[in-house]
């Protein structure tokens, strides 16, 4: 009989291609997103060692970090160019901004069916982890593994260990993913997972679509995970179906038939597992300068006598860094800018979410709200739902695709002690522009908090059929 395995072990074994000398082993990588932050000096790397591209044809070249995204501004700059450039002379496949396929990595990576089930992906940028969702196996990396994976489309990796979580129970209104996996940071810590692949598991996944699955493997980073998984299921089948890309007739089913062993056997052994009930969640705004420092929105922030003696300096700071108080409700708080974007929820159910809480309303006066689609496709989209009306209409920018005020590498930016509720996964000191003090929440709760121009609980903001 077989050894159980977890679904990690199987895709992790399945990839192996050698064992090296320094305890690493060397996984054979499937696909490769580059994006125009690392991809200048990758290719100048390739070039001064006079190497190449080993499979031009699994890799592709993406803009996303400092494309502009306001309308009316110029999709060029001399870093993209110089991507373009770069790209195109290793004859690599180059989704440039104009390209119909456009988009943020980690947003279009699944939607042109590049993240597989099974499969293995590899992208400079720790977020890379969102394919987790529909069960495809992604590391992050950095330049000289860049160049390394560029070069031989392997990549060395100590294997981590391994952790399950459980995610138990039903979401209440107002609840998404994104509440999840703040809760669940906030609850566990910014360093439980550290180094580890996580694999969701439990009622909440089950019920979750494919999208939201996407936010919360996302966010996995932020808690310290290496990477992480969700095992295909009806639901990843059924949305991988619907990709322009799809196989039709017996390659499909041949492919799907190719999934039916993705998942952890009955009995496998993790290193660790936890069990987190969600059913009493509320939804999620942070208070602090990161991911861990969140509350449920009618919740106040916690005394810093009442945390361990190691985590009360940090506790302090982040209350300065904030303007906020230990004892303090964050509802009421004005705001001065909403981010709807980024990786962690730009796609299109996130964009329906936030159009649901602002039809019909106006920003309040005094916020600046930005709208950025994920990619050109989900932009396209929302377009057709009319959903870029609903925004323009209550008072908020509409932007092109990218990673705009998520980290702010394109310009896009507040000023110096701004408020912004964000959709992003990063709350970090001075990560929206100096000074700035950023909440995260999920999209309602953002989309609500700039018609309100302070920080409201959206579940009194919601329409009376997404309460249901
Ligand atoms: S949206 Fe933000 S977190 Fe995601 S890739 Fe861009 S900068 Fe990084």
């Amino acid at each position: 009989m077989s050894t159980p395995r977890t679904l990690f072990d199987k895709i992790w074994e399945a990839h192996v291609v050698a064992q090296r000398a320094d305890g690493r082993e060397l996984l054979y990588i499937d696909r490769h997103v580059v994006h125009e932050l690392h991809a200048p000096h990758a290719f100048a790397e390739l070039d001064k060692t006079e190497r190449t591209v080993r499979r031009r044809d699994l890799t592709i070249v993406v803009q996303d970090h400092t494309v502009p995204t306001r309308p009316g501004l110029p999709l060029r700059s001399a870093n993209i160019d110089a991507t373009g450039l770069a790209g195109r002379r290793h004859q690599v496949n180059v989704l440039d901004v104009a390209d119909v396929r456009h988009g943020i990595s980690h947003v279009i990576s699944p939607e042109l069916g590049w993240a597989q089930p099974g499969a293995t992906l590899a992208c400079p940028d720790s977020h890379a982890s969102t394919v987790g969702a529909l069960g495809c196996l992604a590391f992050g990396c950095g330049t000289s593994e860049l160049v390394h994976i560029l070069s031989t489309q392997t990549m060395a990796l100590n294997k981590p260990r391994q952790m399950r979580v459980f995610l138990e129970g039903r979401l209440g209104p107002g609840v998404t993913a994104k509440d999840v996996a703040l809760h669940l940071i906030g609850a566990v810590g910014i360093d439980a997972g550290r180094g580890h692949a996580v694999e969701y598991a439990g009622a909440v996944i089950r019920d979750m679509g494919l999208e939201g699955r996407m936010t919360l493997c996302n966010m996995t980073i932020e808690w310290g995970g290496r990477t992480c998984l969700i095992a295909p299921d009806e639901r990843t089948i059924a949305w991988c179906a619907a990709l322009p890309s799809a196989p039709k007739g017996e390659a499909w089913q041949a492919r799907v038939g190719s999934w039916a062993h993705l998942h952890s056997d009955a009995t496998a052994v993790f290193d660790s597992e936890l069990t987190i009930d969600c059913s009493t969640i509320g939804p999620q705004i942070t208070w602090g300068t990161d991911p861990g420092q969140t509350l449920d929105v009618d919740a106040i922030i916690p005394p810093t006598a009442s945390l361990p003696a190691d985590q009360q300096e940090r506790h302090q700071r982040a209350l300065a860094y904030m303007d906020v108080q230990a004892g303090q409700s964050l509802i009421g708080t004005p705001v001065q800018r909403v981010f709807i974007g980024s990786c962690a929820n730009a796609r299109i159910s996130d964009l329906r979410l936030a159009a649901a809480v602002a039809r019909g309303r106006t920003v309040a006066a005094g916020v600046k709200a930005i709208v950025v689609p994920g990619s050109n496709a989900v932009k396209r989209q929302a377009e057709a739902e009319g959903l870029d009306q609903v925004f323009l209409q209550a008072g908020f920018e509409w932007h092109s695709s990218g990673c705009s005020m998520c980290a702010g590498a394109n310009g896009d930016i507040g000023a110096p002690g701004e408020r912004c509720v964000a959709t992003s996964n990063r709350n970090f000191e001075n990560r929206q522009g100096r000074g700035v003090r950023t909440h995260l929440s999920s999209p309602a709760m953002a989309a609500a908090a700039a018609v309100a121009g302070h920080i409201v609980d959206v579940r009194d903001w919601m329409p009376a059929e997404a309460q249901a």
